[in-house]
């Protein structure tokens, strides 16, 4: 069994621990999917890079940056 790149594994974790009950809507247009509230932008780096867990302060949810948006 060839192993897996660490990077795969990460994302597969994180996918993982989405599905585990914790709630994680998109970024919409620099806001919040779930309720809306505006990001800032630093945030909104952060969740680009995809390297950490972004959490909105609105609400709670792990914020997702849209895979299709680049
Ligand atoms: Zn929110």
């Amino acid at each position: 069994m060839a192993p897996i790149p660490a990077s795969t594994r990460v994302r597969y974790e994180r996918v993982h621990q989405m599905r585990g009950g914790l709630a994680a809507v998109a970024i919409v247009k620099g806001a919040c999917g779930g309720c809306y509230r505006g990001q800032p932008p630093q945030v909104l780096q952060e969740a680009r890079k995809r390297d950490r867990v972004i959490i909105c302060e609105g609400c709670g949810r792990l914020l997702i940056w849209p895979p299709e948006t680049p």
